[in-house]
């Protein structure tokens, strides 16, 4: 395989699509070597059919806002790979979504969820709805709009979506109503990420967070240092901020920044149960601003215009959206002596701020390492449903914890570089492996 050479090709057949062909080349790069002493992989041409998804259903979805305006959005399911389970993966609403972007995060889930070491293929969808503003009958409409299109394309065995960026609770509870009642069926392994009186999980809503600070324990661990006492840099506010903002807490660390797109809230005294709750409250007020924070509590500064990464911390962790850590970021955190970095967005550094940590030899591991807490939650939520049953929140917790254990182990194995690991190459090639194995004895298909 050359890189270089397949990357030429796919910019030909996707031009512009510069999130998907960032997340392709990230994960080639990483794998080169270890794929070329595999020539049983580079016959069955496995690199080429592994980048291209399975298939793409777009379709329209059209709605009536609250001033009886038609409104006419764009829906998107992009199943990737099935070669290790049913496609799985979430579906986000955000103004700014199109084919390019949940390319990118369809091919980052198929090998996420090969980590997690559950059955699950890979998958993304979602729309360029933008939820910012709206009411929460208009949600609901939109949810059950989205459905009235996306239901007949998945099933508990077939393709199993979730939540994601702009979509939580509230959503995946419109989108099931709606597959229930066109199914006919009490089919609750459909979706994932729902609510505890029909099927959901309990520690689902946390899994993503938690899941992050348990990887960031084992990094730190294996590494010597602690994470009690540390400061830490959160970006965003919503679901995932909130998870890791309280199990870092729980865990004895400070968290002393957040942030949204308005700018950053400096915390220099950390977090409690108040605040953390409040961080909730902000979400599901649709605003998008997290301002509202530093006038509720006293302690904490609101600084507009900046980003997280602006704030002196030991430990950052970019929990919104993809490339919100630039280079320029990446050296201001350096400079001001961060020594560990977890994406727990999904590609949340741009190429050039991973290139900075790794230069600067500190300590830095991927979303699809850090991340897949919550679809490995997602898949035991899917397990449990299967069993007609649910565990409790102790037993789920005891089993994230596993889980995250064993993909901070497959990253350690596959990606020793000396005495350092190079947890990016880690994750790419265990990930890789599983799903280029089941590829090549399935055959050609
Ligand atoms: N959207 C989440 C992710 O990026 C969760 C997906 C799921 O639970 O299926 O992994």
């Amino acid at each position: 395989m050359k890189v270089n050479d397949i990357m030429l090709d796919l910019e030909r057949k996707h031009p512009g699509e510069n999130e998907y062909l960032q997340a392709v080349r990230e994960v080639l790069e990483s794998i080169e070597e270890v794929y070329n002493q595999h020539p049983e992989f580079e016959k069955a041409k496995i690199v080429e059919r592994i980048v291209e998804p399975d298939r793409i259903i777009t379709f329209r979805v059209t709605w009536v806002d609250d001033n009886g305006e038609i409104q006419t959005n764009l829906g998107y399911r992009i199943q990737f790979n099935s070669a290790i389970g049913p496609y799985k993966g979430g579906i986000r609403f955000h103004k700014a979504v199109n084919p390019s972007m949940l390319k990118f995060l369809g091919f980052e889930q198929t090998f996420k969820n090969a980590l997690t070491t559950l059955p699950m293929g890979g998958a993304k969808g979602g729309s360029d709805f933008d939820p910012v503003g709206k009411s929460d009958a208009e949600i609901m409409r939109f949810c059950q709009a989205f459905m009235l299109e996306l239901w007949q394309n998945i099933g508990p065995d077939t393709d199993v979506p979730a939540g994601d960026v702009g979509v939580g609770g509230r959503e995946i509870g419109y989108m099931y109503g709606m597959y229930k009642k066109l199914a006919r069926e009490y089919n609750t392994g459909v979706l994932t990420g729902k609510g505890l009186t029909w099927g959901g999980s309990l520690i689902r809503p946390e899994a993503t967070g938690f899941g992050a600070l348990y990887f960031v324990e084992h990094m730190l661990h294996r590494a010597g240092k602690e994470l009690k006492g540390a400061t830490i840099a959160i970006s965003g506010f919503g679901n995932v901020a909130w998870g890791a903002a309280k199990k870092a807490t729980e865990l004895g660390a400070k968290v002393i920044a957040i942030s949204g797109p308005d700018g950053v809230v400096l915390n220099p005294n950390g977090m409690n149960d108040e605040k953390i709750d409040y961080m909730l409250e902000l979400r599901a007020s649709n605003r998008n601003i997290v301002a509202p924070f530093a006038e509720k509590f006293t302690d904490a500064t609101f600084v507009p215009g900046k980003k997280a990464w602006s704030v002196k911390c030991d430990i950052a962790l970019p929990c919104a959206f993809q490339n919100e850590l630039t280079g320029a970021d990446a050296e201001e955190l350096l400079a001001n002596g961060t020594w560990c970095v977890a994406e727990v967005s999904n590609m949340g550094c741009t190429p050039e701020a991973i290139a900075a940590f790794q230069n600067a030899k500190i300590l830095f591991a991927p979303g699809k390492a850090v991340n897949a807490g919550g679809v490995a939650t997602s898949g035991l939520e899917m397990t449990q449903n299967a069993m007609h049953l649910s565990w409790s929140a102790a037993e789920v917790d005891e089993k994230l914890h596993y889980i995250m254990q064993s993909i901070h182990e497959a990253c350690v194995k596959a990606g020793q570089e000396g005495d350092r690991i190079n947890y990016v190459k880690g994750a790419n090639i265990a990930g890789f492996l599983k799903v280029a194995q089941a590829m090549l004895e399935q055959g050609i298909v």
